[in-house]
């Protein structure tokens, strides 16, 4: 059972629009179409494609939409998603719209949550849920819709086309509607950095002792449970052992990191907003005090995370850059974004585990001590056995 046809607009002979400095609208399509794919696969969602290279059913044009719809009527699709991008004589036109057949129907309401998750996340001009006599869209047995993402024809959006930090955003937020329209919860891939403490300041204090983390380190946990959940929504156990890969163990073997160490109150290698070498101590940002240094590091992984009022104005963050908000919102996003490293998350992830798993033995409780009154009436002998170390009353 196919859950979705997705179909790349153009292919092969025909390149659809093409943008200013030459980007071919088949192209970004195609691109485009195959990580929406991928995402609803992880979703757990049956798709197959019109399409996954650069070709065309038909030279005809006519034929060759027929043959697409052909292709989703035969899979027995239960619905159809054609991805395209837009283009006009006037080159400042800007914006998206989404196609159904006609009003009314499920096509309808399949295009309206695509165009609301897609307008919310690239902040484009909505040029709302439109009706056309597409082939694709009449041709099709199932629900179908087709969606605009930008002009490739206006210079700023051909260039936000190029970017493939723009082009996941726009899968994922197409990707989100298409879930959102089957009434199905979008499931987080992987280790979220948002969320709730997901382990205890007690376990996190144990993990770094057993870690041989020196006492200054063991004793900064309870500020990352204090500024991480109340900042931002992200979960502490992640910032903490971040903390502890980015520094080390904050330098538990001695040594700094091309000069800097904990006078530095700098918990995750944040640089200086011009940025510079990572040997080149004066690249890195001082904070006047954990407190500063910490609320920087959540406000950095709450922006990466895409936490919701992120980014913001109020924040010690040097580097909180609007451009990366939302680029990773699971732990193991952060490799080759973070850091160059792809193995970057992983790394954090199994340390995490770790961390999660410590258990942490409750102290037995002294026996409480407390001073009573004894009365003994009558005559009697008391003394006290060395030996046997009892208090013996002889009445
Ligand atoms: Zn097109």
């Amino acid at each position: 059972m196919i859950d979705f046809t997705i179909s790349p607009g153009h292919g092969g002979s025909d390149p659809g629009a093409t943008g200013p400095t030459g980007l071919k609208e088949k192209d970004v399509n195609l691109k485009i179409a195959l990580k929406v794919g991928n995402l609803l696969k992880n979703q757990g969602l049956n798709i197959n494609y019109t399409r996954t290279t650069d070709m065309r059913y038909s030279e005809n044009l006519s034929a060759d939409l027929s043959a697409r719809a052909r292709f989703a009527n035969d899979s027995k699709a239960r619905y159809f998603l054609s991805i395209h991008n837009n283009s006009a004589s006037n080159p400042t036109a800007t914006g998206t719209e989404t196609y159904a057949l006609a009003p009314g129907g499920e096509g309808e309401k399949l295009a309206r949550a695509i165009q609301e998750s897609l307008v919310a996340a690239i902040k484009l001009p909505n040029r709302g849920v439109k009706f056309a006599n597409f082939a694709v869209l009449r041709e099709t047995a199932m629900p179908a819709a087709l969606v605009e993402v930008c002009f490739i024809n206006n210079p700023k959006e051909e260039a936000l086309l190029r970017d493939e930090v723009f082009l996941d955003k726009v899968a994922i937020a197409i990707a989100q509607g298409v879930m959102k329209f089957l009434g199905r919860q979008w499931k987080t891939q992987g280790t979220p950095i948002l969320g709730p403490a997901s382990a205890t300041i007690a376990q996190a204090q144990e993990w770094a002792r057993q870690n041989k983390a020196p006492q200054e380190f063991v004793d900064l946990a309870p500020l990352y449970w204090q500024i991480a959940p109340a900042r931002a929504g992200v979960d502490p156990a992640v910032a903490y052992v971040q903390f502890a890969h980015e520094t080390g163990y904050l330098y538990r073997d001695g040594k700094s990191m091309a000069g800097i160490d904990a006078n530095w109150k700098n918990p995750c290698g944040l640089k200086v907003s011009q940025g510079g070498g990572n040997t080149d101590p004066n690249a890195h940002k001082k904070f006047v005090s954990w407190e500063e240094g910490i609320t920087a590091h959540i406000d950095h992984l709450a922006i990466y995370a895409g936490a919701p009022g992120y980014p913001r104005a109020d924040t010690p963050d040097p580097r909180h850059f609007p451009y990366i908000a939302g680029r990773a919102t699971t732990v193991e996003e952060l490799g080759g974004k973070w850091a160059p490293s792809p193995a970057y998350g992983e790394k954090l992830v199994s340390m995490l585990k770790a961390l999660q798993e410590t258990t942490v033995s409750e102290p037995i409780p002294e026996p409480k001590k407390r001073a009573i009154k004894l009365k003994i009436e009558g005559d009697c002998q008391i003394r006290y056995d060395e030996k046997a170390q009892e208090l013996i009353i002889t009445v």
